[in-house]
């Protein structure tokens, strides 16, 4: 949309012009379309819940059935959204906020006017999501629905300064342009890059140790200007709580939070679609809650801390039980096998994850607690220890809490960061 005609997206040769480098520092975000704040909210919420009837929309939304026709009718004429002829295509009540059905409406709807459903029009505009990750990076087209145009392309490297990164950020980039265009979508509109790190203003990354960075570097601007598409920088944890806000499981939840276990410890908690921890997130603040009094110490000098859940903590733990070096691997190949010393740990370790649960659970009242991170498959190997985890420190009479582990795929972080590029094109 803001693309300078001077710069190439397809090789991502870096232009030596001073105007076109103005141009991108200076370029604000695009969006989609310039309306009032309403009509931004009717949009985002056809993409979470469509395809969607205009009777549980303006019930959703609060809006008449009035107010509402106007919105959708400027949405569908500037070409946001599209009509489907038939509301069977509506998507289960599952995905609904609580208290909505499609079907009550579907069929109040069908004593007046013919059934019809909006959705999104995703194929009309496409983005792409890069989530860097230790030494490597992936990046992924997407639609306007999130949904992938290609393969993802990923990208080992060495150090490199923020410079040098934009520089082989680039040719990735250059290759996700070249899916869009493949799937015969526009070329992308906003690129969204996500790193665990803290970030200011989606743009400046000033704390991102796996890095090694000295001092604040303006990643968005750098890549903006080598790819010649406005950038945005996000937390990889908060991207991917946002993801699930809009397109994953906590689409109609109203208050959800995410752990994830692997590397580090992180914690987030949304509520009505927003992720509420803000830039607390990147600071890993569920990292030393206490979960075992008689859990390991920590580097901090805590005993039994959550930073016990960390791939580290674990090959330490694992290593001294066996008497020899072993690796977090070394633990996961024995647990899978069932040797008793790796069982052990994986049943502490889940329990102590289940305290964890129960401890976010009863201060924050999530109606859902979602685990995440790339050790996330821990859990699923000792649900029963984890779930007990959970009971000793819940209240009996307390409402159970629903767990879900989510499928932690490398794409999905890609595409988490293209999900709050979209976010952002949509709401402004
Ligand atoms: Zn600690």
């Amino acid at each position: 949309m803001t693309t300078s005609s001077d710069l190439d997206p397809l090789n991502g040769i870096p232009v030596d012009s001073s105007s076109s480098k103005q141009k991108a520092e200076s370029a604000p975000i695009p969006q989609w379309f310039d309306a009032s704040p309403y009509t931004h909210q009717v949009a985002a919420d056809i993409v979470r819940y469509g395809p969607i009837a205009r009777t549980t929309l303006a019930q959703i939304l609060k809006l008449s059935q009035g107010a509402l026709s106007r919105i959708t009718g400027d949405l569908l004429h500037l070409g946001v959204i599209e009509e489907l002829p038939d509301a069977r295509l509506a998507q289960d009540a599952g995905r609904l906020p609580f208290g909505f059905s499609q079907k009550q409406s579907e069929s109040s709807e069908k004593r007046g006017r013919p059934l019809t459903a909006l959705r999104i029009n995703k194929d009309e505009r496409s983005f792409i999501g890069i989530n860097v990750r230790g030494n490597s990076a992936l990046a992924v087209a997407v639609n306007a629905l999130c949904e992938p145009l290609g393969e993802p392309h990923t990208l080992a490297f060495t150090y490199q300064s923020p410079e040098e990164l934009a520089v082989s950020l680039a040719k990735v980039v250059a290759e996700c342009v070249k899916d869009a265009k493949r799937a015969a979508l526009p070329e992308p509109s906003l690129l969204g890059l996500s790193l665990g790190g803290h970030i200011v203003d989606n743009a400046t990354v000033t704390a991102a140790p796996f890095l090694h960075w000295n001092g604040n570097a303006n990643l968005a601007e750098l890549l903006t200007q080598r790819c010649g598409i406005p950038t945005l920088v996000f937390n990889d944890l908060e991207s991917a709580l946002r993801h699930e806000c809009w397109f994953g499981v906590g689409v109609g939840v109203s208050r959800f939070a995410l752990i994830t276990i692997g590397a580090g410890i992180g914690y987030s908690i949304a509520q009505d679609g927003e992720p509420l921890s803000g830039s607390e997130t990147s600071y890993g603040t569920a990292t030393h809650i206490i979960v075992d009094p008689e859990g390991p110490r920590c580097y901090q000098g805590h005993i039994g801390c959550a930073d016990s859940l960390t791939n580290d903590s674990i090959a330490e733990q694992y290593s001294e039980m066996m008497s020899k070096t072993c690796s977090f691997e070394d633990f996961v190949t024995d647990a899978r096998k069932g040797l008793r010393q790796a069982t052990q740990l994986l049943n502490r370790t889940c329990f102590r994850l289940g305290v964890l649960i129960a401890t976010i659970a009863n201060a924050a009242m999530p109606q859902k607690v979602l685990i995440g991170g790339e050790s996330s498959f821990l859990a699923e190997m000792s649900m029963e220890s984890l779930r007990k985890g959970v009971e000793t420190y819940r209240h009996s009479q307390a409402a159970p809490v629903p767990i879900e582990i989510l499928d932690d795929t490398w794409i999905n972080w890609g595409r988490s960061a293209a999900s709050s590029a979209i976010e952002r094109y949509i709401l402004g």
